[in-house]
């Protein structure tokens, strides 16, 4: 009897470490060394559920090439330097670990001005609530494709990932977004298919619009003028959300939109090819 509880469990240890190997080779990353804000394309071929990092866990899908794929974000608040990414399986178990690195990224700083009305701008509890639960909203179908699309020609007037001064006052926030030089009345596109979760009028972000594009991506355009889209629609890759104003804490007519994977904000600019304008922010 002793001797056959031993097999047993020698057999099973076998069977988990064969696994781990296997897993091993079997998930990967994408790039492999990732500046703050960027996203990470997590590809398994094994049976993983999901992906942690830190305190950070994301859902792998199932695509149709029979791969899992995941959107693993790493925040602009993110420590640069050597990381490690574990896959895990349905019930939590490690079955495989992968290494990258993040890299130091440089942000540079921006004052913005504002009129004392527009500064005092607030959302109302109800408005942050819905945005809270949209950019933490993960839904199970993908309608996304590569590549995205930019939403409206303009150059870049302010990148992602830039320090936010308020008249001259550091506020601690970052850029969350990306600004593109638009004319007010221009039409805003969507970036990609996917379903429209909200398109109404807020406070700071005046009229908005934000799409789910499904397993994990997400997308919001503020400032518009008038918006053109309904709650709950589906819409394809190029249809037009809205016309570009500037409602809500704007200065002028530009495009403020944001990308989100699996609720961090991370940068466009590794999404969607831009053009910076001739006069981009001093650095500090
Ligand atoms: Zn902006």
């Amino acid at each position: 009897m002793r001797t056959k509880l031993c097999s047993f469990s020698v057999c099973l240890l076998f069977v988990a470490c064969c696994a781990t190997h296997l897993a091993a080779q079997q998930c990967s990353i994408a790039p492999k060394a990732a500046n703050l804000g960027e996203t990470l394309r997590l590809t398994c071929s094994g049976d993983l559920a999901s992906a942690r990092w830190n305190d950070r866990t994301i859902h792998l899908f199932a695509q149709p090439d029979g791969k899992k794929l995941g959107l693993m974000p790493v925040s602009v608040k993110d420590k640069p330097g050597p990381a490690t990414i574990d896959f895990l399986s349905q019930q939590g178990a490690t079955l495989a670990s992968v290494k990258f690195v993040v890299r130091a990224t440089r942000f540079p700083s921006e004052n913005v001005r504002l009129s004392a009305d527009i500064e005092a701008l607030r959302s109302t509890p109800e408005e942050i609530k819905l945005l809270t639960d949209f950019r933490n909203g993960v839904s199970d179908q993908r309608f996304w494709q590569d590549p995205l699309a930019p939403p409206v020609e303009g150059c870049v007037t302010s990148p992602f990932g830039v320090k936010r001064l308020h008249n001259g006052k550091p506020t601690g926030e970052f850029h969350g977004g990306v600004d593109q030089r638009t004319p007010a009345g221009e039409p805003i596109r969507a970036i990609a298919d996917g379903k429209i979760a909200y398109a109404q009028k807020f406070n700071v972000l005046g009229n908005a619009v934000g799409l789910d594009h499904g397993q994990g991506l997400g997308s919001m355009y503020l400032h518009m003028s008038k918006l053109e889209v309904a709650p709950c629609a589906l819409v394809k890759k190029g249809d037009i959300l809205g016309y570009a104003g500037s409602t809500g804490r704007s200065t002028g007519p530009h495009l403020h939109w944001v990308l989100y994977a699996n609720g961090v904000n991370v940068n466009p600019g590794q999404w969607v090819k831009f053009t910076a304008c001739p006069h981009p922010p001093k650095k500090k």
